[in-house]
């Protein structure tokens, strides 16, 4: 804490994964002598920078840059960008001290690491993004590549800004290195399936979920918060598994639609006219409302799947979704539900997956285009599909396994935290004090 001054979120992510070591540090001293911990709370490499550039009005702008290299025990760093007024380095820590832990739980060969800026994207014209974008990579260039780092999409980071970042990284390094950015375009290098990914991943990990307690998503009654890239796949999906999604949200309010969201509506106004919320309700008619501000959980629901930002679902929202017998809570979105509301889903018994775990799906399928990439091959949707499918069943099960290994059956937190690290510490013990 005094090594990181005011970096809450960090603080926060870094507590909730070392409450669950104390049992592997007893098992493997090795770990504590190698001084594993310390060595995983200071990322390799931490970058800030500055980026200048020109509005529509001729006003010169200064954002700032991150690019938190974490930790490239298991391949080289990767994770998202995020894009978004909030963003400073506490933000990008606890995301990339997360994303260690997930991108090793996929078992593919991936490090962690995360970036973004503070420069907000709404509102402004496609030329100003594509100005913004520039500029960023005309920094971020020199630090990333195919087999050192590997940024992606975050909140506020979607394929229009991948397009424009990756024309910049070509354009300045004289390079067509597919494999420098995921999220892209299909018929640029992108990969089928990528955009679905992490929302399919967190409905196919809550699946797996339900399924130990006999149960699936036909029937159920679902909150997705969000309305983003995570949230609408997630909406898609649940509902392709029978079930009915009664409300999501954006940062303004959220809309109930008791006869299950409309997808493609949803798409319309948040994803092709970047809109408000309220409007998917204006223009859905008589069975949709819209609510300002409020809290989306007390909707009440059997499947909650938080998919908007860290720290949405707090104590207060636990406790509703516990009152109107939720059966599993997913976290689509890094550290949506704060460690006061995990606490009380769990002392309920209701099925929790942490994010980490549940929506490492879509980084999965970010490894699952490095693979494309670097076979110059393309995958059919189906094929890409299979293969995230199989990843989250995965995830669970390794999740599942280590919980029961560890004397704590069904918590998937402690098993994700453990199954994470013990893979990460044993490459970090094997590559020597580096
Ligand atoms: P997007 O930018 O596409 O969407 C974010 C959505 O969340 C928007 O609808 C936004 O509303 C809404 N939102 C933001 N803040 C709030 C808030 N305080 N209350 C309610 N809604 C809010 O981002 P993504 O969907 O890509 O990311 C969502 C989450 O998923 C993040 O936590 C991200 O780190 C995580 N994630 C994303 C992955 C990916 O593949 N994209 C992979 C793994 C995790 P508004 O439009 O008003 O801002």
């Amino acid at each position: 804490f005094r090594r990181n001054p005011g970096e809450t979120e960090f603080h926060q992510a870094v507590v909730e994964v070392f409450d669950s070591l104390g049992p592997v540090l007893l098992k493997h001293p090795e770990f504590v002598d190698a001084a594993v911990l310390e060595r995983l709370c200071e990322p390799e490499r931490q970058i800030i920078f500055r980026v200048p550039w020109v509005d529509d009005a001729g006003t010169v702008q200064i954002n700032r840059g991150f690019r938190v290299e974490f930790n490239s025990a298991l391949g080289p760093f990767k994770g998202g960008l995020r894009f978004h007024p909030s963003v400073y380095l506490g933000i990008v820590k606890f995301l990339g001290f997360e994303q260690v832990f997930k991108n090793a739980l996929t078992g593919m060969p991936i490090g962690g690491g995360k970036g973004g800026s503070d420069f907000d994207p709404k509102g402004k014209s496609d030329a100003e993004v594509m100005r913004f974008c520039q500029a960023f990579m005309t920094e971020l260039y020199r630090h990333i590549g195919e087999y050192t780092d590997v940024p992606a999409g975050d909140i506020g980071v979607g394929g229009r800004e991948i397009g424009y970042l990756f024309g910049q990284y070509k354009r300045i390094t004289n390079r067509y290195e597919s494999g420098v950015l995921t999220g892209k375009g299909i018929s640029w290098g992108g990969s089928l399936v990528r955009p679905e990914a992490t929302g399919y991943g967190a409905v196919l990990f809550a699946r797996e979920m339900l399924r130990t307690r006999g149960l699936g998503f036909e029937g159920q009654r679902v909150i997705v918060s969000g309305a983003g890239n995570v949230a609408v796949h997630a909406i898609a999906k649940a509902q392709h598994f029978g079930a009915t999604v009664v409300a999501c949200s954006d940062s303004s309010g959220y809309v109930v639609d008791e006869a299950g969201i409309d997808v493609e509506l949803l798409r319309e106004v948040k994803e092709h006219e970047r809109g408000r919320i309220s409007e998917y309700a204006d223009r859905r008619g008589a069975g949709a409302h819209f609510v300002a501000g409020g809290s989306i959980w007390d909707v009440g629901a059997t499947v909650a799947l938080p998919c908007a930002t860290q720290n949405e679902l707090d104590e207060a929202a636990a406790g509703a979704l516990v009152r109107s017998g939720v059966l599993a809570v997913a976290e689509g979105a890094n550290m949506p539900c704060t460690p006061e509301a995990v606490e009380v889903l769990q002392q309920a018994g209701v099925l929790f997956g942490p994010g980490k775990a549940a929506n490492a799906g879509g980084v999965a399928t970010s490894a699952l285009e490095m693979q494309q990439n670097a076979s110059r091959d393309s995958w059919s949707f189906e094929h890409t599909e299979q293969r995230l499918t199989e990843i989250m069943v995965g995830i669970h099960d390794r999740c599942a396994a280590t919980a029961d290994e560890y004397g704590v059956p069904g918590n998937y937190v402690a098993g994700a935290n453990i199954s994470g690290f013990v893979k990460v510490a044993d490459a970090m013990l094997a590559l020597g004090v580096v």
